[in-house]
């Protein structure tokens, strides 16, 4: 393979493209965010299938396939089926790459309504952003797939040699569950040199990245039960534990007094990272005047390379239904995040060796509902690396930087164990007030456009590598 090219094959034509399709780019992602593709059980699966076959037009509309199809495999061989996914393929001509784009049509439930400003699935432009739940994750990385392809099309005309996969998946923010079977089945057809991941998000409003780490993840549910029933407070509180009680104290051996993890055995991964001060995590997080940061080491070392532990949610009495009684058993929802170098499996075995340590009076714990996710560190040391970083910086005129994410992205394993020759670059559409999964989720107008460009430069790129 040759050196990096300095620019952009028809980099003028593709900013015009770029530009006189944005319109409808943004007209389309509305449309798929109109359909509540909510992927958790419980919710109704038929918006799935809606979205799925919206994708489908939409990658039939760009006109450059040879094949479309929504795939639906079990989750593991004789399992129930997964949720729909879309994939589309043209192949390669005259010794060009191929490239596989990836991206996901379903969503997070969009939680409670009242703290939307705008209704969830309602796309609402409000300034420069468009609000929705799917706006950001990870509709408009389909969209910018789309669009990107689309440019391409204007452009390279009849010499659109790149080979192309589009892969969108449905049932990413519900653990990935049939991917697996979806890589196994569909291996010929995915096979690529060059694999886009966008599902992730930018410095800031004026700096790309390319993501290179991502921590790894395991959650489980913690049962903790004391007593075979209930019993009067007053009469025998002080002489047997509550359940409450024995949770508080086991939970609280997790965390040291500054607030980093007294798990012994979860590793951390020793790498510099950009400049960052405490002041931006105030103003990106909302943390309150008074309240401290927790943990040690540079910020950013804490959440894209340290591990983490966090309680997500309880079933205990609320407190309208709090009378005076010894509660005999909790439940306790723990998500922990892996630093880039340990497996989820290592990380937790030790979470468990601390819990069955540290239980308190003998109590009763059972550990249930694992979901898992190991760690990535992406190799950049090939040429599609070196070229997405030059392409972010044509598109957005600032030099890119290399980031980590302290959130999850399990599949990638999968990809990287399925196709151990294909380089991955995790990109995305997303701005650090995005809020993905949360309420009033958005995406940046001007940061899409940039971003729907900068993977327009990369297909350009590839369609003239020989
Ligand atoms: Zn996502």
């Amino acid at each position: 393979m040759p050196k990096n090219q300095a620019v952009t094959p028809q980099a003028d034509e593709l900013r015009e493209a770029v530009a006189a399709g944005f319109p409808v780019s943004v007209a389309d992602l509305s449309g798929l965010v109109r359909i509540p593709s909510v992927s958790w059980d419980g919710f109704d699966h038929s918006h799935v299938e809606a979205s799925a076959r919206e994708v489908k037009r939409l990658a039939e509309g760009t006109g450059v396939f040879d094949e479309v199809d929504i795939v639906q495999v079990p989750i593991a061989e004789g399992a129930r089926l997964g949720l729909p996914a879309v994939i589309a393929t043209r192949k390669a001509r005259n010794g060009r790459p191929t490239i596989l784009l990836y991206a996901h049509h379903d969503v997070q439930p969009e939680g409670e309504e009242e703290v939307w400003n705008s209704a969830p699935f309602e796309p609402t432009l409000r300034g420069d952003r468009l609000y929705g739940r799917g706006a950001a994750d990870d509709k408009a990385g389909v969209m910018a797939h789309i669009a990107a392809i689309r440019a391409l099309v204007a452009v390279a005309g009849e010499n659109l040699d790149v080979g192309l996969v589009l892969f969108v998946e449905g049932e990413e923010e519900f653990g990935s569950r049939s991917l697996h079977e979806i890589l196994r089945r569909y291996q010929d057809r995915l096979s690529s040199d060059v694999i886009v991941v966008a599902d992730s998000g930018n410095w800031d409003l004026d700096t790309p990245a390319l993501t290179i780490a991502l921590r790894g993840a395991v959650a489980f549910n913690l049962r903790i039960t004391t007593l075979d029933h209930a019993s009067h407070s007053g009469m025998f509180g002080g002489a047997v534990p509550d359940a409450p009680l024995v949770a508080i104290e086991l939970l609280s051996t997790f965390w040291k007094k500054d607030g980093s993890v007294a798990i012994e055995g979860l590793t951390s991964h020793d790498e510099e990272t950009p400049e960052y001060d405490e002041e931006k995590l105030r103003e990106e997080t909302g943390l309150l005047d008074g309240v401290a940061p927790i943990g040690k080491g540079a910020i950013l070392s804490r959440l894209w390379y340290q591990p983490s532990i966090t309680v997500t949610g309880m079933d205990i009495p609320n407190i309208r239904n709090a009378s005076n009684t010894l509660v005999p058993s909790v439940r306790v929802r723990v998500s922990a995040r892996v630093a880039p170098g340990q497996t989820w499996q290592d990380a937790f075995a030790a979470i468990e060796a601390h819990i069955l340590s540290h239980v308190p009076h003998g109590a009763h714990v059972t550990i249930e509902d694992l979901d898992s996710g190991n760690p990535f560190l992406v190799d950049t040391s090939g040429w599609a690396a070196a070229d997405a970083m030059e392409t972010f910086e044509e598109a957005w005129g600032t030099e890119a930087v290399e980031i980590g994410a302290g959130g999850s992205i399990p599949f990638i394993a999968d990809l990287v164990e399925m196709f151990p020759k294909a380089q991955i670059l995790i990109t995305g559409v997303e701005d650090p007030d995005s809020r993905p999964h949360s309420p009033n989720e958005s995406l940046h107008l001007p940061t899409f456009r940039r971003a729907i460009l900068s993977e327009a430069f990369l297909l350009a790129r590839l369609n003239a590598r020989t």
